[in-house]
């Protein structure tokens, strides 16, 4: 899939998602929230689904939660802008209750079709429902900062689950910010070593060359070194804020290049059960 191909795909389906009403929660929604970011993007985050701010804006992670999201990936040097956010149900469950199984059965597919359209070499879990998805049986106790081959039947067709605890968790137990830091300052070795099994696979696959290399370095600045150790740091804490040096060598590549900043300007920590 060409990049023009792939966001017009990435459009398409938001413009489904915007006039869906495959389930019951169609009609408490303010907004569908289809997800946004990078379409070249290797990165994919995939929450559980929108709060009241969301509803509100159309886009996924724009309250608390999505500036503590936004701090995190400022930590490793990364930019919202340039990854993929998106959830498991598109639309707001009523009062931010737990979306129903129908309900996520009935929205699987405009994930799937994200997943499939984006390709990507990292999916990160946020929450338990995205953890459900792609770690069946995990706990985030125990899963959280670990990696899982992610079943090619979710649509990814080539990519690990890295499991994190939802950012809204950190508003109800702030032992967990520190987890959270922690969790994402190894973010960006896993990105590394995922791109490295795909281009393993792609090589034993007998892929053209100029085909398997067409995505790995997407958004990487020019000149980037993809075999860059990542080098990240012991003490981060999440109070270093959107201000701290990246925890990555410049060598990094971002994913994809920067176009704007998120708001930060909304408020949600009446999330739905997070872990
Ligand atoms: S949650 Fe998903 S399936 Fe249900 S109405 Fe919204 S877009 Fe459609």
């Amino acid at each position: 899939m060409t990049p023009g191909e792939r966001a017009a795909a990435l459009e398409q389906l938001a413009a489904e998602v915007r006039g869906c009403t495959a389930c019951r929660l169609h009609r408490g929604r303010t907004h569908a929230v289809p997800g946004e970011g990078h379409p070249e993007t290797e990165v994919v985050f995939v929450g559980e689904g929108p709060g009241q701010n969301e509803d509100q804006q159309g886009r996924p992670f724009v309250g608390a939660a999505g500036g503590l999201l936004t701090e995190l990936l400022e930590l490793v040097g990364w930019r919202r802008d340039a990854v993929f956010i998106t959830n498991v149900v598109k639309c707001r469950p009523p009062g931010n209750r737990d979306p129903e199984p129908d309900e996520i059965a009935a929205c699987a597919g405009f994930l799937h079709r994200q997943l499939e359209a984006l390709d990507p070499a990292v999916v990160v879990t946020l929450g338990r429902y995205s953890l459900g998805t792609f770690m069946p049986g995990a706990k985030i106790s125990t899963a959280h900062g670990t990696v899982r081959p992610v079943d090619p039947a979710t649509g990814a067709p080539s990519a690990v689950a890295f499991a994190m605890y939802h950012p809204a968790a950190a508003f109800r137990q702030t032992a967990l910010k520190e987890t959270l830091v922690a969790d994402m300052a190894n973010l960006p070795q896993v990105l590394l070593d995922a791109r490295k099994a795909r281009s393993t696979r792609i090589e034993g696959a007998g892929v053209d060359a100029e085909e398997g290399a067409s995505r790995p370095a997407a958004g990487a600045p020019p000149g980037a070194d993809l075999e860059a150790e990542a080098d990240t740091p012991d003490d981060a804490t999440f109070d270093a804020g959107p201000a701290a040096e990246p925890a990555v060598p410049d060598e990094q590549p971002p994913l994809a290049p920067a176009t704007e900043d998120a708001p930060d300007d909304s408020d949600r920590t009446d999330q739905m059960t997070l872990f």
